[in-house]
């Protein structure tokens, strides 16, 4: 693959900082060594001394004073490298991907940490999306995406999706526009990226089948696109077994995939991972070395001790704990749908995350009813507009997410919820 065709110019443009280089050289360098290179603080001016963190069913995290010396100082901007290996890993065992034993000019799986998945995304649009650039994404669609999206003056074109994801089809008729054989060419307007949520989509809950995946992954070959597979819902996918990823059949280097440990180890912490060709990762990193220089390093290192301390097997008997919470949330939001919601309202059950999105009828449009009256009655959701490409556009959708609420407050939100349907029919 050549990857120059896809980068901004401002991503071309990104040198490394030659003070971060010799920061991760002296880090990587036996302790005889003597730097006066760096320009990192005395971590022995520092007021935090040492701290226990207790893990439920586990072992505390010791920090003693040298590792919270670690912790609070500056570290590589790809990450800490411990954590690192770990993920990539984890990335090989979950998902196999073909681009493991490539070179790294041929699009090598590489990874790096970023302060979230948030992060990794947005960094990669402004790596990849000009100005006027055409960029496919399968509407309605998460709203932080449209934000880091929208700014990029680019043209954002919706493939019409189902319960099951991006419809493959309407892709194939939305790229029929281009000639496969002149998407290469100096000022060819064909899409160079696809942005897609492959499981438990946010706002919509809908999961990508492996059949589609893979026509999708087909039709990305044949007009030379990237495809962003943002999957933060990975691991709340609650039926066994999970389905592949587009990493799993990424034999161009042609993925670039973003995980979150939002949604299983914490949101505030702030971890998440960019995984993709090594020359794309290399720009994000150059991008993190030139905004937030790197992942907090205390939160790296406490997730890194945590993930050593339980192996990838105590990971993923968290994950399954984590999703047998998720499935009875699920399965109690289904049941009060299903108690007051038949005669007023659509939905499909969602198999992944932990979103419901459910179709007023006889209402056109959400957006009025949910800000002004669901409030008088004392229920929120959020109405469907929001994350449409024109949020100005009606949409008779909400979303509800059964993340946080007992299953005796979603029953009394769904018993609102179609009392205000009622009224509005
Ligand atoms: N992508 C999607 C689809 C999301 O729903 C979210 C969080 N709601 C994110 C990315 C960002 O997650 P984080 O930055 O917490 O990893």
């Amino acid at each position: 693959m050549k990857y120059s065709r896809f980068l901004t110019a401002v991503s071309a443009a990104r040198r490394p900082s030659p003070i971060r280089v010799l920061t991760e050289l002296q880090q990587r360098s036996p302790p005889t060594l003597i730097s006066l290179a760096g320009g990192a603080p005395n971590p022995n001016t520092f007021p935090f001394e040492s701290t226990t963190i207790e893990v439920k069913n586990g072992p505390a995290i010791v920090f003693n004073e040298a590792m919270m010396k670690r912790a609070l100082q500056y570290s590589a901007s790809s990450g800490l490298p411990e954590l690192l290996a770990w993920m990539k890993t984890l990335q090989k065992n979950l998902h196999g991907p073909p681009t493991v034993g490539y070179t790294p000019e041929n699009g090598q799986m590489d990874m790096c940490v970023t302060t979230g998945s948030q992060e990794g995304l947005s960094k990669v649009f402004e790596m990849l999306v000009n100005p006027g650039d055409n960029v496919l994404l399968d509407a309605p669609t998460y709203p932080g995406t449209l934000a880091a999206l929208r700014p990029l003056g680019c043209n954002l074109i919706s493939v019409p999706s189902d319960q099951h994801g991006m419809i493959p089809v309407a892709l194939r008729k939305i790229l029929s526009r281009w000639d496969p054989s002149e998407v290469c060419k100096p000022g060819s307007t064909a899409p160079r990226v696809l942005y897609t949520i492959p499981n438990g989509g946010n706002p919509t809950g809908a999961s990508m089948t492996a059949r589609r995946k893979q026509e999708v992954y087909e039709l990305a070959r044949q007009y030379d696109m990237l495809i962003i597979e943002d999957d933060p819902y990975y691991f709340l996918q609650f039926d066994k077994p999970w389905a592949p990823t587009f990493l799993s059949m990424d034999v161009d280097g042609r993925i670039i995939r973003t995980d979150s440990f939002s949604k299983i180890l914490s949101s505030g912490l702030r971890i998440g991972f960019v995984t993709g060709p090594k020359p794309l990762v290399d720009r994000v990193v150059l991008h993190i070395q030139a905004s937030t220089m790197h992942t907090s390093t205390f939160t790296q290192l406490m997730v890194s001790e945590l993930l050593h301390s339980w192996g990838q097997e105590g990971f993923l008997r968290h994950v399954d704990g984590v999703i047998e919470f998720y499935r009875n949330q699920r399965d109690a939001m289904i049941s009060s749908a299903e108690n007051w919601l038949k005669d007023v309202a659509d939905w499909h059950t969602p198999t992944a995350g932990m979103f419901l999105w459910i179709k007023l009828k006889g209402v056109a449009d959400t957006h009025q009813l949910i800000v002004k009256k669901a409030l008088e009655k004392e229920v929120l959701l959020v109405p469907g507009s929001v994350f449409m490409i024109n949020s100005g556009d009606p949409c008779p959708y909400v979303r509800a997410a059964f993340s946080l609420s007992t299953p005796e407050q979603m029953e009394e939100a769904l018993r609102r919820l179609s009392v205000l349907i009622k009224e509005a029919m």
